[in-house]
């Protein structure tokens, strides 16, 4: 499969690891937006939100207790921290594995977009 993200996965492209568990894997952001930019991936390739079908939707929980623990790692839990998961053309998703943008690191504004 020619997922680029799949290819972190298994180590085949190298990336900066900030955490990692059986399901979950998160990098930093090649192109960081903000101070903090790490992005939160399921292991297994899923393409986007509209692909968590039953049986995929447990790792969700998974992303989010990994997203809690990445805040702690990353001391951003209490200043605060943006989490965003394009789908889709308009939504402007480049790559077409789910992940989860943690923004941190600045006042990031009230308006989203
Ligand atoms: P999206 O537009 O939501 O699909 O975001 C894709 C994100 O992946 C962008 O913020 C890119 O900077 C990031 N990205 C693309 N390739 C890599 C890579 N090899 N390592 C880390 N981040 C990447
Ligand atoms: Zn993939």
């Amino acid at each position: 499969m020619d997922c680029i993200f799949c290819k972190i996965v298994n180590h085949e492209i190298p990336s900066e690891i900030v955490y990692e568990d059986d399901e979950v894997l998160a990098f930093k952001d090649i192109n960081p937006q903000t101070p903090i930019h790490i992005l939160v991936i399921p292991k297994t390739h899923i393409e986007s939100i509209l692909e968590l079908d039953e049986e995929a939707k447990p790792i969700c929980g998974k992303i989010f207790t990994a997203i809690q623990k990445i805040a702690k790692e990353q001391k951003i839990e209490k200043a605060g921290f943006r989490v965003i998961s394009n789908c889709g053309e308009d939504a402007g998703q480049e790559v077409k594995h789910l992940h989860f943008h943690i923004l941190a690191g600045q006042k990031l504004g009230t308006k989203i977009v």
